[in-house]
């Protein structure tokens, strides 16, 4: 092992071993991943993480995968675009959006997948089965597939056809569920448990989140070690939001960043807005949010498990949780599409649309320097956009 040295409950603090697969602690709450932060320190340099692969792994060092044992297809290392026009129409400091959908499989779920899969594959599973919204199911089976892993997929019967697609052509065991992502949570655990599949359902197993961490480590990165006013992030799981906190927390125990943090803003949709609705009443859990709907699939998530971890880092840093209508979210799709020349996906512009929400309401000002992840591809989605164009017969003049 680099430097992890064990995992810790977030919730209880019970300490468990690494040299094995895990799942979640006997309280039922999720691990994390724990390094020697003082070796690393003493052992690393910031400036050294500028070169490197041009990938997430140059930040190997702050990553459980032994040397030699990281299953990748180059994720990460995705640009941070200055949004110029946004910023202008939107009326933010500095608008910047991160370009989640470069990865491999089209979302940051490459990410997450790689260092979980590399992670499962090291401590010896043979197989992993999750349920999932489309794009970690699409993400999992593909680094499964890198791996030579079996992997068994879960996923409601309306997941964007292109997520079911990717699945299959990766060889994963494929179910559709009619139902929503939390009964195909049901239908993997139970399966699981009978044939031994290694579970990697969202923050079950305690890797994916240290795969996600590595959006937090580039923003720093790249914006020259500091940090942005205000990061937006489309929260379903909230696991990218609690990874991009933790390390947050890394780098700045490393001496890499100061103490000062960005408002951390979780977005959601108006029809599944269970962390909207904790902080609305200023609590730490959320309640299991009934008849989950939202075009935006990947937040469709109506009882995340590591909630009270998204609202530590919410409430800690000063941000807010917002949610925003279907309506707003295609909007913003078109809008960033027009003005930036990017096909985002539903879920970004989830995020883009609560910043024009965030301005009006006074929480977010002119001055601000906001980062929105685009968690991915809007290619993945192609069915959002509906189009009726004009066909001209050959030969004819298309000016008419
Ligand atoms: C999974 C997903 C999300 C939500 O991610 P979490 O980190 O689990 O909150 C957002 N956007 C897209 C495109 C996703 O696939
Ligand atoms: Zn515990």
């Amino acid at each position: 092992m680099p430097w992890l040295t064990h995992l810790e409950c977030a919730r209880c603090e019970k300490e468990y071993d690494i040299t094995r697969l895990q799942n979640l602690c006997e309280c039922g709450s999720p691990l994390l991943a724990r390094y020697d932060l003082e070796s690393i320190g003493e052992a690393v340099d910031r400036d050294q993480m500028e070169s490197g692969p041009d990938n997430m792994w140059r930040f190997a060092p702050l990553l459980p995968v032994p040397d030699g044992k990281i299953v990748t297809r180059g994720e990460g290392m995705t640009p941070l675009l200055e949004a110029s026009r946004l910023q202008t129409s939107l009326g933010v400091g500095r608008f910047l959006l991160k370009d989640e959908g470069l990865n491999p499989t089209g979302t940051f779920k490459a990410r997450g997948a790689a260092c979980g899969v590399s992670m499962a594959s090291y401590l010896g599973a043979d197989a992993v089965a999750m349920p999932t919204a489309g794009n970690a199911g699409g993400a999992w089976s593909a680094y499964a597939a890198v791996a030579g892993l079996e992997c068994h997929v879960a996923m409601p019967k309306d997941a964007p056809e292109l997520t079911q697609k990717e699945c299959f052509l990766f060889g994963a065991e494929t179910h559709l569920v009619d139902g929503l992502i939390s009964d195909a949570g049901k239908l993997i655990a139970e399966a699981a448990a009978e044939r031994g599949w290694f579970e990697v359902t969202t923050l079950k197993e305690p890797y994916r989140i240290e795969g996600k961490k590595t959006m937090g480590l580039e923003m720093a990165l790249q914006l020259g070690w500091r940090v942005p006013d205000a990061v937006v992030y489309p929260a379903g799981g909230g696991v990218g939001l609690i990874g991009i906190w933790k390390a947050l927390q890394e780098m700045e125990s490393l001496g890499w960043i100061g103490e000062e943090r960005p408002k951390m803003i979780a977005v959601q949709s108006e029809g599944c807005a269970p962390l909207v609705e904790a902080y609305e009443q200023g609590r730490r859990e959320s309640d299991f949010w009934e008849g989950a709907e939202t075009l935006a699939g990947g937040i469709r998530v109506p009882k995340a498990i590591g909630d009270f971890l998204v609202m530590d880092a919410v409430y800690e840093s000063g941000g807010c949780a917002i949610s925003v209508s279907d309506e707003d979210i295609l909007r913003a799709l078109q809008m960033t599409a027009r003005s930036e020349g990017m096909f985002i996906c539903p879920e970004g512009a989830a995020s883009v649309a609560a910043v024009e929400k965030l301005i009006e309401d006074g929480f977010l000002s002119s001055e601000d320097e906001v980062l929105v992840v685009n968690t991915g591809s809007g290619l993945k989605y192609s069915s959002l956009v509906s189009v009726d164009l004009p066909v001209v017969d050959a030969g004819s003049s298309i000016l008419s």
